[in-house]
This record gives C-alpha cells, sequence and structure tokens, in this order.
C-alpha cells in the first residue's frame, strides 16, 4: 500500500487536516505521516523532516506528497534529493485538504501512486460541481464509456441516498472502499440530476455526482460477477453506507430505551400511562424537543443567573501576571473537576475528558503564546478555546461534534475563575431551562430539587445528556431557541421517554403526568429499598437476577444496583477502540477487577462477540454484503484461534481465585463449541475448569439445544440476536421495530424449545427483553432459571418478579405461544 506524506507550514494545520482525512477512513489503516512546521508552534518546512516522513511512509509500494504552498512545495522537492529511492515519489499538486482526502480514501482502498494522484488532482470537483453546477464535472473516462460497458452485458441497479446530508465525503469514502474491493467496474449516475457517469472509485468524481438526499442513484457494474456487485453496492446504500447515526437516529437510539420502558409500564398502569401519552401534544418548538432522559418531570420554569462574564480585551498587567491568573484558574477548576468527579459513579470518565483538556499543551501553548503578544488572558483564552470548539461544530460525526460542548464547558469554567465568578451550580424546584449545559453544571444538580431538564440546544450524546440520564433526571434537548422566551414560573410538563412537552398544561393533562410520574417514582423507590434482596416469586422461588456488564465501572454500578451475578460481562468493550489487541496481562487485570466488584459471586464473561457489524480495525477481514449473517462472534474466534485463546487464557488466570465462567456468543455448531473447549482445556491450567456455556442467538442453535446441553453448564438466550434472525428483522433497523419485538410467539417457542431440552444445564436470559416485566413473567413460564438486565433495570425487575406466582406464569406462557401475534401476547398478557 502506498503511503502519504503531509507538508505544511503549520502543524496545527497538518494534524488538523489528517484528522479529517482519517475520518473518511472507515478505520481502515492507512501510513500518513505529518511533516510539518519547525516544531509544534513554529511555521516552517525542513526539508530533512520530508525526507524522514517520506522513508518512514513508503512502505515499498512508495508515496504520495501532499504540500500547502512556498517553500512547502520547495522542500519536498529538495526532500528528493536527500532520498535513495525518488522515483518512488510523487509530488502532487492537488489542493491541500481536499486531495489529502482522495488521496487516503484511494490509498485505502489499494490505489497505486498514479491512481492516488489522480483520485487527488480531481479532489475539487465535488466542490466545483456544487457551487457551479454538474457542467464543470470532470471527464471521466471510466464512466464516458458507460454505454459500451452496458452493451457488454452489464448489470444495473438503482438506489435511493437515504443520508440525512446525502452522499457526503464519509458515506461517498465507504462507497469507495466497497467498490475497490470488488472483481467489477462500477459506475454511478446521479439521475435525479443527470450528473455523471463517474466510477465507483473514485472519491472526486462521485462527490461531483452531487448526491442529495432523496436522489436516485443508477449503479452500472461490468465484469466477472457484475450482478453481485451491484448488490453489494445496493446492500452498502441500503446501510446508508454504515453511516454513524445522525443526531435523528441517536434521538430514536434513545426513544427505543423508552420504547421498552413504554412496554414495561403498560404492564403494570396502562390506563394512566396510557393517558398521558395521548393526552400530551408536542410543542413543535424548532423541530425538537427531542427525548433524552427518561422520565417525567414537572414544574415550574428557572433559569440559571449568568453574571455576565465581561471579558477584558487588555491586558492587565505584563504577560507574567496574565499567565498567573491564567495557571491559577486552571488550578482552581481543575480542583473542582476533581472534587465532582469524585461523585461522578459511572461517568467518572466524562471529567476526565474535561481534566485532559486542562493539560492540553497545544491549547494552553496557544492561550501562553497569545499572552506573550500581549494579549489578556481570558481574551485569549476564550479566543482560541472557542476556535477549537467551532472546528469540532464543523465534523460531520455527531458523537465528536457533541465533543465542542465540553470544550465550551472547559472554557467557561476557567473564563468564569479568571473573572472572579462562582462556577458553582444553586439549583431551584422545577423544570430547569437552559440553551445548554455543562457536565459539571448537571453533576451539580440537586435531584431532589430539579424535576426536569429542557435544553434548547443540546444532543442526546453530549455528556451533559449522558449525566442527566445516569442521574435520572428527566431531559428533553433541541426544543429550539423559542423555549427560552417561555416567562419562569410557567408550569410545564415533560415526558423524557417520548420528547413531550407540555406548557401550561390544563388541568386534565396535568393531573395525568402527577399520576404517572407519581406512580414511577413510588415504584422505584421500593424497588431500590429492597433491591439487595433476593427476588424470590411469590411461590417460593429465587431467580437470580444478573447484570449486563461492559466494563470494571458498570460492575461497581450493577453490584451497587442489587446483581446477584454478572450474568453477561461483553468483553469487546476492551478490544474495540484500539489499534491492537489488548495483551493476555491487560485483560487479566480488568476481568480480575470486575470479578472482584462482584466479590464471590458469579461472573459469566463472554468472548469477544466482533466481527461482522462490529469490525475491529487489526483483523483483517472482508467486506459483507450481510455482516450480521457473516463472520461474528465464535466464528471469528475460531478464524483467528490465537485472539481466542489469549482471552482464555486471561480468563483461566482469574478462574483460579473468583468463580467466573466462559460464555461463547453466536454458537450455531455443537463442533464450534467442541472446538471452543479444546482451546479452553489446552490453555487451563491444572485443576482449573470454569464453567461453560453458549448464547442461543441462532434459531437453528435452539432447536439444537439437546445436542449441546451435554456439553456446557448453562445457556444464556440472546434474544436481541435469535429475534432478529428468527423474524428476519435486524435489530437496528427502526422500520421493522414493531415486528422485531421478542414477545412474538414464534420467538417464545424457540425459548421453550431450550428450556425444555437443557437437561440439567441453567438456562438464562440476557437480552434485552429480561428487563421488560412482561416479558420476563413469560419467560420464567417457559422455564427460564435467570434473567440478566442493564444494571439500572435490576431494582425494578427483582420487584416485578417478587409479584409473581411461577403457575400464572406458566399458564400465561402456555396461553402466549397459541397467539398468533406479539400485539396479541402483549395484550393478554398485561
Ligand atoms: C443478545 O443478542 O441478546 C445479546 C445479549 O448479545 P448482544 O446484544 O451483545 O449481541
Ligand atoms: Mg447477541
Amino acid at each position: 500500500m502506498i503511503g502519504i506524506v503531509v507538508v505544511s507550514h503549520s502543524h496545527a494545520l497538518a494534524t488538523a487536516a489528517v484528522a479529517l482525512a482519517t475520518e473518511m477512513l472507515h478505520n481502515q489503516p492507512i501510513r500518513i505521516e505529518v511533516a510539518a512546521g519547525l516544531d509544534e508552534h513554529t511555521l516552517g518546512t525542513d526539508a530533512v523532516a520530508v525526507a524522514d516522513a517520506i522513508a518512514n511512509a513508503d512502505s515499498g509500494d512508495g508515496a504520495l506528497v501532499l504540500m500547502d504552498l512556498g517553500s512547502a512545495v520547495l522542500s519536498a522537492e529538495l526532500a528528493l534529493e536527500l532520498l535513495d529511492s525518488p522515483h518512488r515519489v510523487r509530488l502532487c499538486s492537488a489542493p491541500f485538504v481536499e486531495g489529502l482526502i482522495a488521496a487516503s480514501v484511494a490509498a485505502a482502498g489499494g490505489a497505486d501512486l498514479d491512481e492516488a494522484a489522480d483520485e487527488a488532482e480531481n479532489a475539487l470537483a465535488g466542490k466545483q460541481t456544487h457551487l457551479h453546477g454538474p457542467a464543470t464535472t470532470p471527464s471521466d473516462p471510466a464512466g464516458a464509456r458507460i454505454d459500451t460497458y452496458q452493451s457488454e452485458k452489464a448489470a444495473t441497479g438503482v438506489f435511493v441516498i437515504m443520508n440525512h446530508h446525502g452522499l457526503h465525503a464519509r458515506p461517498a469514502a465507504r462507497l469507495v472502499a466497497e467498490v475497490r474491493a470488488l472483481p467489477a467496474t462500477v459506475r454511478l449516475r446521479n439521475l435525479t440530476t443527470g450528473a455523471g457517469p463517474a466510477s465507483g472509485t473514485s472519491l472526486s468524481r462521485i462527490a461531483a455526482l452531487g448526491g442529495l438526499p432523496g436522489h436516485e442513484i443508477e449503479v452500472v457494474a461490468t465484469g466477472s460477477d457484475a450482478d453481485a456487485a451491484v448488490g453489494r453496492v445496493l446492500a452498502l446504500a441500503a446501510r446508508r453506507f454504515d453511516e454513524t447515526p445522525s443526531t435523528s437516529a441517536a434521538i430514536q437510539d434513545s426513544s427505543d430505551r423508552c420504547a421498552s420502558t413504554g412496554r414495561e409500564s403498560n404492564a403494570g398502569h396502562t390506563p394512566a400511562d396510557q393517558a398521558a401519552n395521548a393526552g400530551c401534544t408536542p410543542t413543535g418548538l424548532g423541530g425538537g424537543p427531542f427525548p433524552a432522559s427518561a422520565g417525567i418531570g414537572i414544574g415550574p420554569i428557572w433559569r440559571i443567573e449568568h453574571s455576565e462574564l465581561v471579558v477584558p480585551e487588555h491586558p492587565s498587567g505584563p504577560p507574567e501576571v496574565e499567565r498567573e491568573l491564567l495557571d491559577t484558574a486552571i488550578a482552581a477548576v481543575r480542583a473542582d473537576i476533581e472534587r465532582t468527579r469524585a461523585h461522578a459513579g459511572a461517568e467518572a470518565e466524562i471529567f476526565e475528558a474535561h481534566l485532559l483538556l486542562l493539560e492540553d499543551d497545544e491549547l494552553i501553548g496557544a492561550v501562553q503564546q497569545g499572552i506573550d503578544t500581549a494579549g489578556s488572558a481570558p481574551a485569549v483564552w476564550a479566543r482560541v478555546l472557542e476556535s477549537a470548539a467551532a472546528e469540532l461544530d464543523r465534523l460531520t460525526d455527531d458523537y465528536q461534534r457533541a465533543r465542542a460542548a465540553d470544550l465550551r464547558a472547559i472554557r467557561d469554567q476557567v473564563l468564569a475563575a479568571m473573572l472572579g465568578h462562582s462556577t458553582e451550580m444553586i439549583s431551584r424546584a422545577g423544570i430547569l431551562v437552559a440553551a445548554d449545559l455543562t457536565p459539571a453544571q448537571v453533576a451539580g444538580l440537586d435531584r431532589d430539587l430539579v424535576t426536569g431538564i429542557v435544553l434548547a440546544q443540546g444532543s442526546p450524546t453530549s455528556h451533559s445528556t449522558i449525566l442527566a440520564r445516569s442521574r435520572g433526571i428527566p431531559a428533553l434537548v433541541g426544543a429550539g431557541p423559542q423555549v427560552l422566551t417561555v416567562p419562569e414560573g410557567t408550569v410545564v410538563a415533560l415526558d423524557g421517554g417520548t420528547g413531550r412537552l407540555a406548557l401550561d398544561p390544563g388541568a386534565a393533562t396535568l393531573a395525568e403526568f402527577t399520576g404517572l410520574a407519581n406512580w414511577h417514582r413510588e415504584q422505584r423507590r421500593a424497588a431500590e429499598a429492597e433491591a439487595d434482596k433476593p427476588a424470590i416469586t411469590r411461590d417460593g422461588t429465587t431467580i437470580h437476577i444478573a447484570a449486563n456488564i461492559g466494563g470494571d465501572l458498570d460492575a461497581l454500578e450493577a453490584v451497587g444496583n442489587g446483581a446477584d451475578l454478572a450474568g453477561l460481562v461483553r468483553t469487546e468493550f476492551l478490544f474495540l477502540g484500539r489499534d491492537d489487541a489488548p495483551s493476555t496481562d491487560e485483560q487479566e487485570q480488568v476481568y480480575r477487577a470486575i470479578a472482584e466488584a462482584f466479590g464471590g459471586r458469579r461472573v459469566v464473561l463472554r468472548t469477544l462477540d466482533v466481527g461482522g457489524d462490529k469490525p475491529l480495525p487489526y483483523i483483517e477481514q472482508p467486506i459483507e454484503a450481510n455482516p450480521f449473517l457473516g463472520v461474528r462472534g465464535i466464528r471469528l474466534a475460531l478464524a483467528r484461534p490465537e485472539l481466542l485463546r489469549d482471552q482464555l487464557t486471561a480468563i483461566c488466570r482469574v478462574a483460579a481465585d473468583h468463580p467466573v465462567s466462559v460464555m461463547f456468543p453466536m454458537v450455531t455448531q455443537l463442533e464450534e463449541l467442541l472446538q471452543a473447549r479444546r482451546i479452553l482445556d489446552e490453555v487451563a491450567p491444572a485443576g482449573v475448569t470454569p464453567e461453560v456455556g453458549i448464547m442461543v442467538e441462532v434459531p437453528a442453535a435452539a432447536a439444537k439445544t439437546a445436542s449441546f446441553a451435554d456439553h456446557v453448564d448453562f445457556f444464556s438466550i440472546g434474544t436481541n440476536d435469535l429475534t432478529q434472525y428468527a423474524l428476519a428483522a435486524e435489530r437496528g433497523n427502526e422500520a421493522l421495530s414493531t415486528l422485531a419485538d421478542p414477545l412474538d410467539p414464534g420467538v417464545l417457542r424457540l425459548i421453550a424449545m431450550v428450556c425444555e431440552a437443557a437437561g440439567s444445564a441453567r438456562v438464562a436470559v440476557c437480552g434485552e427483553a429480561a428487563a421488560d416485566p412482561v416479558a420476563a413473567a413469560l419467560l420464567l413460564g417457559l422455564g427460564v432459571h435467570e434473567l440478566s438486565v442493564a444494571p439500572p433495570a435490576i431494582p425494578l425487575i427483582k420487584a416485578a418478579v417478587r409479584n409473581l406466582d411461577l403457575t400464572e406464569c406458566r399458564s400465561a406462557a402456555a396461553r402466549a405461544m397459541q397467539c398468533a401475534s406479539a400485539t396479541e401476547v402483549r395484550a393478554i398478557s398485561t
């Protein structure tokens, strides 16, 4: 693979451009080297550094050099004279940013030097089309031959662009990666505008198609497997080019979580619940509000009183005095954040990020430089942090964009400290309405006074929102600026689970909300008080309520919420978001911490469940048209046995001292289990025999339970995947959320099969269904022994189980299996 070298006068400019290009690569590794600035802060270029960067980037296939201007070009030319193999280096006259992105995507797709250079040189095409229309679309020799190819037995198809921002850089880059991996030639034409044809391997030419949401794009493929190629492209388009969920999708996520709450609430208090949901009307304020933190909030609006921060432009003294002012303020804010972090529980990481920002050498260095050129510390600080935040605002990824809020939070905290204002949050009773809040402000809210939050801005993925959720404060975000004009004291009622907001509600609506809120509060309070006690049904059967966790912090939360055991540790959290697999020692340390947190209670460690829709950058895998039906779970583990061996070694080391079990995911065939067990036997030291179980997620495995039963100690039914595979309804597809109901009688029958054929092996359920009280009753009726749920759901599920009688559950389960649909099951089960 070719390497890329970025030569610029400015280190900051080069690294920002590389960050932007990397964003387009969807975790495909390529080598990009930077030779920029004389050092991190001084502008300039250095031929020797450029030569070194080229030598590092070139692994034998050559290096493409992108330069900004002037002496960057001269230094790059000089660098060629310093190199042993200058013939493998191409200096490229492409526009710096666009060229870098186009070349990176091409390189990631396996382009050679000429192709990548060509891509980069054409990289302005997308912008030109956008600004001047399709007439400037560059000629595309491959595309221009479209008719010829059609006569050579081409396959064609059409997709409609469903991505929120159209076929912009990230989805286009994903498309190029897909097409480059195909054995066919693929070209595209925008049928809506007439733009194209464009080669499917050219990011610049795809950009020039100007594809907007709703546009129809024709795909024409020729070559050995043209039909399959068109199918792959259409499948990718249907998956919205694997884009990170947009804001609206993220909001949907949050309401999804609430949807299961809705199902739960139907179980216990149907009339009030449904009346409240039906009785509220959206306010229609600016497209929102959007649900952000589930729960009912009622109360008068109050706002944070801001004493206006007047930022002095001129320094109050020499640079040393201004630097001192900055240092003291940063130290004070750091101390504040450390205090808040100590009480933040599982969300402490949010504040880690803030502390890191306060130690960010680049930011602080830029402020110090500004101070040295006679700026006032507060003014320079505000400017530097705002410009860094504005950069994040421009990113396309919602999660990354939401990090701008972190920067602004820190900006304001330090600014307030420099100007002598208090940053302490004084809570008042009622619903806090604000443009946005910092995580520290949310952490500082008094839960007993603040009954809800409505933000004019904000996003469901912001740290403030995450904190509101984990603190149990109902919240809505994105309500629009109009909400800030509603007078203080106006009573509002909100449902953070549905996004409904009633301003100044009438007596009937208020009564509905109040009834619902009281019910929620009472249930939660009573359940929490009993959380540490076992969940024993009315007829005296103890049901173990376990926790599904994804890390050591979750373990503490789970134990605090009364978990009887860890029923599912999703170990992928250790493997994702890094460049190489964690070592055996690293894994042992984390598994041990979890086992210690559970203090002698059983911990079920599921082996790595990645692949398919959760790729790992350090595992090479072919791109799959249907990743959910692909090489995932145990299939991937057996294809890469060294990963499994390391993981089982780490688990066995912990199993020598703690009751930990091993669970294999996505098992379909007995032979898969036997192979995995053989590896376990090989690595387990003498005398260490952890319990072994499998996830039942594939319908065929459910039907073959009897053949697994002699080889396992337990089964754990993953209803999330079992439902998607049984009903052919992808679990993340919003359009199918009603269909993908685990209470479908077809799914219930599969669960019954597992329970009936499990013999002496225990049967647990660890999918989301276990946290739905209606489903939980039926699952126990079908013969399930253990329910494993997210930590916050433990107290409520324990409370629900204590109200059940297993004989009644069995009759209810038998009736449910005779129903025709999940709707019918729910209707007879509430
Ligand atoms: C499941 O499929 O139900 C399950 C618990 O596994 P995951 O959600 O991690 O795929
Ligand atoms: Mg699963």
